[in-house]
């Protein structure tokens, strides 16, 4: 836990002009005390990386090798992601699961990878609707952790590796998980955490999934949320801004509540 942490995905949108413009229009907006990223196709890395230098907005990509350097066609390692001021990447997203064929072990070494190179990996986990629908979601949750290693637990108990929780079919759906699913599958991820690395408070466990600016405020508020992965609403700059903002207005109240009831 501690402050928020909102990351844009930005999947594979985006051109030198529209990149451009969605940035002028973000930095010098976002809220100070949120931490920010925005994750951006490889290409575009060496443009964004350039058009955020002297801002707080972190870099990250979508996706990472899970081979250190070589003959491997077609993939990007994640010492050249850190050459181009990667802070962050996206490593499992459900749309590589579903459509690339990534296997939870296949998603644990690419995590490894990243933290090997001292990225922070954003390790995506959630469950299909049909998953959901046969009451699976705690299974399906504790066997994609369990996956990533106890390595990668540590690196999540002392915040070098952010979970994301998005449920598969919320994503892109424009239908949000509602608050209290969130906050179970939230508190169900923490607590398996907790029962197997010392300090599980201070890991960064994120939602995702149909998060707008109307429905931003009441995920943040959650009692184990840290922040958002936010797809197709991170292309808007007024939206984006606006769930930031979401974000640090949830921060500031209940650093408020904190403050009152230590008198
Ligand atoms: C995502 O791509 O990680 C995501 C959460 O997408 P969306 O916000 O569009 O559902």
């Amino acid at each position: 836990m501690g402050g928020k942490l909102v990351v844009g995905n930005w999947k594979m949108n985006g051109g030198l002009v529209s990149n451009q413009n969605l940035l002028s229009a973000l930095v010098d907006r976002l809220p100070e005390d949120v931490e920010t990223a925005v994750c951006v196709p490889y290409p575009f890395l060496a443009q964004v990386s350039s058009l955020l230098s002297n801002t707080s907005i972190g870099l990250g990509a979508q996706n990472v090798s899970e081979y250190v350097e070589g003959a491997y066609t077609g993939e990007v390692s994640a010492a050249m992601l850190c050459e181009f001021g990667c802070r962050y990447v996206i490593v499992g997203h459900s749309e590589r699961r579903t459509l690339f064929g990534e296997s939870d072990s296949a998603v644990a070494r690419k995590a490894s990878a990243a933290l090997a190179s001292g990225l922070k990996p954003i390790v995506c986990i959630g469950e299909t609707l049909a998953e959901r629908d046969a009451g699976r979601v705690r299974e399906v949750l504790e066997r994609q952790l369990a996956a990533l290693g106890e390595d990668a637990l540590l690196a999540a108990g002392n915040g070098r590796l952010v979970i994301a929780y998005e449920p598969v079919w919320a994503i892109g759906t424009g239908r949000s998980a509602l608050p209290e699913q969130v906050q179970d599958a939230l508190a169900c991820i923490r607590s398996w955490l907790a029962s197997r690395v010392a300090d599980a408070r201070k890991a960064k466990v994120l939602y995702g999934g149909s998060v707008k600016q109307d429905s931003a405020a009441a995920l943040f508020a959650l009692p184990d949320s840290d922040g958002g992965l936010i797809g197709g609403a991170s292309l808007s700059a007024a939206e984006f801004v606006s769930i930031c903002e979401a974000a640090g207005a949830v921060s500031r109240s209940s650093d408020l509540g904190v403050k009152r009831s230590n008198g």
